[in-house]
């Protein structure tokens, strides 16, 4: 048993009537699980003393490792999401399997070093430049699991299915060279690829529709079914280039085209969710379907602003993702949602602190399949991220506020699973800077 003493810790509401923050908690865990959570105790000789506010461990609900490598490098043209996307669709014909597994691993530490415990890896470069399969049909997804493993997160595979080229309002387009690594054909292939994927230890297999210009409508019941009792996600509303030619071509929105389909539900997370029609709105909240918002990508790429308050008190859970990781700082990208909500409504306040956490922490799990993660509380799995209360950026906050105020530096301890994976600022792995730059740099080198 290790026992951990925590200056403050946000425990399961369950636990501590009030507020969500105890001083001076006492937390047990042995085999990787909470076993014991005892507030307002002294420290017990051996106790491993950590500091600042310890919470729960932090889901990023959507990842593409690989858009890691565009940081920094799309800032000179100016442009537009689909002028971005040519850049994106460069550095995606460069890889295989064991560059993948090397920039993965580097961005899935550098990600536990903002106090990410588990990750959500929506996944569609499955195949070798034009598309032929490796000798392992799952080779690149293999890697992104080897690499949360070596980076010591847990993982969820969303394996994306992508059989279309993109949807004008004449219909869908044929793939074009870069995109033929994404595509199985058809659904039932793609179905049958997953197939061959294995839940294990830290790792849950899950699927995706990559989105309605990659998936035409007949196809979408295929996937649905296939993920049945497992994460489903789909990129919605991210554009509205997509969402008028889905109307034009099927006189429908995007959201009733999936919802018809049979892929909305509690299992499934709506990614992005932007440019929502009232109706959508309703639709996402009565079958419970999750949204994920990523501020920082929705920033970067010109998105648009998501109604995600409008959302949550519809019935959607609001979970976060850093998406292409222009920055790895989960606690920004609570941050983010609030400040644009502040933005656009001129009102403060429009998420409370406690539901940026709930985000962050069980609501981020849920969406990922792991319902047994993202509180402390006894049975729950023993992820626990310490925040510093005496950092530059956050000495002087209030515990209960310090959301609104942390940065990813001010990340001291990350236990995995009762593992130590980040203690006093430094990943197991060692320089996750130097990690970083060996993985990038060849992707630009014949650049
Ligand atoms: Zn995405």
């Amino acid at each position: 048993m290790t026992a951990y003493w925590c200056e403050h810790a946000w425990l399961d509401p369950a636990v501590m009537a009030g507020s969500a923050v105890s001083g001076r908690v006492r937390i047990e865990v042995e085999d990787g699980r909470i076993t014991g959570v005892h507030p307002g105790v002294a420290p017990a000789p051996g106790d491993v003393r950590l500091p600042g506010l310890v919470l729960p461990g932090f889901a990023n609900a959507h990842s593409h490792a690989f858009h890691r490598a565009l940081r920094g490098h799309t800032h000179d043209a100016g442009g537009t999401f689909w002028t971005w996307r040519e850049r994106m669709y460069a550095v995606a014909g460069r890889l295989d399997p064991e560059r993948y597994l090397a920039l993965a691993r580097a961005t899935y530490a550098e990600m536990a070093l903002a106090g990410v415990t588990c990750v959500g890896e929506f996944h569609y470069l499955h195949h070798a430049p034009g598309g032929s399969p490796y000798a392992d049909p799952n080779a690149m997804g293999e890697a992104l699991i080897q690499a949360a493993a070596d980076a010591g997160i847990r993982l969820t595979l969303l394996d994306a299915c992508y059989v279309a080229g993109g949807l004008e309002g004449t219909g869908h387009l044929p793939l074009n060279d870069v995109q033929a690594r994404f595509s199985d054909g058809d659904a039932v292939a793609w179905a049958d690829r997953v197939a061959l994927l294995r839940d294990r230890p830290g790792v849950r297999i899950g699927a995706a529709v990559h989105s309605v210009r990659a998936v035409p409508a007949e196809q979408l019941p295929v996937v649905a079914r296939a993920a049945t009792g497992r994460p489903l996600h789909v990129h919605l509303s991210e554009q509205p280039a997509e969402n008028e030619a889905c109307s034009a071509y099927y006189g429908a929105t995007p959201t009733r085209l999936l919802d018809e389909h049979g892929v909305l539900g509690p299992d499934t997370t709506a990614v992005h969710a932007t440019h929502l029609t009232g109706d959508e709105i309703t639709a996402l909240g009565a079958t419970g379907t999750a949204v994920c918002a990523c501020p920082s990508t929705e920033a970067d790429l010109a998105d648009g602003v998501g109604a995600f308050r409008w959302l949550r008190d519809a019935g959607s859970p609001l979970c976060l993702g850093s998406d292409q990781h222009a920055t790895t700082d989960l606690l920004a990208e609570a941050r983010l949602v609030e400040a644009h909500e502040r933005l656009v409504t001129g009102e403060r306040g429009r998420f409370r602190p406690a539901e940026l956490v709930e985000a962050l922490t069980a609501a981020g799990h849920r969406a990922l399949g792991w319902t047994d993660a993202g509180r402390l509380a006894v049975g729950r799995r023993a992820d626990l991220v310490a925040v510093r209360l005496d950092t530059p950026r956050t000495a002087g906050c209030a515990p209960g506020q310090l959301v609104m105020a942390a940065a990813a530096a001010d990340v001291h301890t990350v236990v995995v699973d009762g593992r130590v994976v980040v203690a006093d600022g430094e990943h197991v792995l060692g320089d996750v800077g130097r990690l970083l730059t060996e993985a990038i740099a060849p992707l630009w080198e014949d650049a």
